[in-house]
């Protein structure tokens, strides 16, 4: 689960990081009132969107030579100006697709005075089963060219979990970014903090790009993307209350509520599967003959009929769809149930695009009953292989 920037910021600043005063807001007015309440005379306006890379965004409604999605405003006029261009608007970044984010909420900070810029990151590192952290001296908004063109400057080491985060880690930040005295202090506090939060909260994934010197000679996070692991979040009921609906996939919200596990692609051939290996490697064949799929969906064991329905009609509900495939190996999982399922969603909605289905398993004899008794226009397929290169076929007969 993602969170904005201005509450992965509150979430840090429970556990001492050192963050900007600041305050989120949703109208122009609001914006004006939480810049009065800052020292000033510098102020950042930050669209808050679920989306890195703003700074170097552009609005789709103003002209392209107009300033990105985070400002600096000198006055409390500029603050006005800057939120009235924002919000409503939308913001195009190279992590949000060409279609954008509507910018609904804003992030009003505390302008600070920035002397140098350093990148930090922390993440599960599946290789090592441990936390590992990223951190470069090249800090700021290119950090995917340092990555490309220097990966050098970019230093990784993870932390035993059984010693939990030690004074060496946090000297070892402090020298890969070439920090001494007592910034080299203040960053080694930094990293126990930041660890602290990021195993408290269960997070998936946390950067601080930039991670700032000020001219005051200050360490400060001045930007925060975190994302919570989704399987923890039943320990932490206060970090569910910050998810924000409105950035997340229409049809991954609805599969959430069927607790199906759904993943919004970019391909044409939806794809409904038990299992989650079964899934995935659905998608590779269905890639191995050329075509893409629109989603990862794993319905699960012990679906009943509705909650099959609903994934059908969750698939269908997306427009890139061209095509349905339906791979189904019946464990606890009944192939009956499924038909029924599949041919409720049909009969209420219609079916618009070639639907191939493969049943194997527990009932398999009565589902591919049901399927033909219903009169749907399903191709049915003898095996995995069979049902890909079917369901490939028939999208490009439909297109041509
Ligand atoms: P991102 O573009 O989505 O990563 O948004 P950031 O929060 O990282 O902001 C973009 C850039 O704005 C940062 O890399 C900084 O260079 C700049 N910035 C953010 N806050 C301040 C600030 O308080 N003072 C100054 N001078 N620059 C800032
Ligand atoms: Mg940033």
């Amino acid at each position: 689960m993602n969170i904005h920037e201005y509450q992965g910021k509150a979430v840090l600043k429970n556990f001492g990081v050192l963050v900007s005063a600041g305050q989120s807001e949703l109208t122009v007015e609001e914006a004006v009132t939480a810049a009065k309440a800052l020292p000033g005379p510098v102020y950042v306006v930050k669209s808050q969107i679920h989306a890195g890379g703003r700074g170097k965004g552009k609005f789709k409604e103003l002209p392209a030579d107009a300033k990105g999605g985070v400002r600096l405003a000198k006055s409390i006029d500029e603050v006005a100006a800057c939120a009235r261009e924002m919000l409503g608007n939308t913001l195009v970044t190279a992590q949000t697709g060409p279609s954008g984010k509507q910018v609904n909420r804003l992030y009003i900070e505390d302008g600070c005075d920035i002397e140098k810029e350093f990148y930090l990151s922390m993440l599960v590192d599946r290789e090592t089963s441990r936390i590992a952290f990223v951190v470069s001296t090249e800090g700021g908004m290119d950090i995917e060219k340092v990555a490309h063109d220097t990966p050098d400057k970019i230093v990784t080491f993870s932390v035993d979990p059984a010693t939990g985060v030690m004074a060496h880690h946090g000297r070892a930040v402090a020298r890969a970014l070439g920090l001494k005295g007592h910034l080299a202090k203040q960053v080694e506090t930094l990293t126990a903090q930041l660890y602290d939060a990021f195993v408290g909260t269960d997070m998936a994934m946390l950067e601080i790009n930039p991670l700032v010197v000020t001219k005051q000679g200050e360490l400060r996070c001045l930007d925060a993307k975190v994302s919570f692991d989704s399987n923890a979040l039943y320990r932490h009921s206060d970090l569910v209350e910050l998810r924000d609906l409105t950035e997340e996939d229409e049809k991954e919200i609805e599969a959430s509520k069927y607790d199906l596990n759904y993943i919004a692609l970019e391909g044409t051939i939806g794809c409904m599967v038990n299992g989650a290996g079964l899934a995935m490697a659905t998608m590779d064949i269905i890639k191995l003959y050329g075509a893409t799929p629109a989603n990862f969906l794993d319905v699960g064991g012990g679906a009943t009929k509705e909650k099959v329905a609903a994934a059908f009609r969750i698939i269908t509900s997306d427009p890139h769809v061209e095509g349905i495939l339906v791979n189904i190996f019946g464990g606890i999982m009944r192939c009956d149930v499924v038909a029924e399922g599949v041919v409720a969603a049909v009969r209420e909605a219609g079916l618009t695009v070639p639907l191939v289905v493969r049943l194997e398993g527990t009932n398999v004899e009565l589902g591919k009953k049901i399927i033909k008794e219903s009169g749907l226009n399903v191709v049915s397929a003898s095996d995995l292989d069979d049902a890909a290169q079917k369901i490939v076929r028939a999208t490009r007969r439909e297109a041509a």
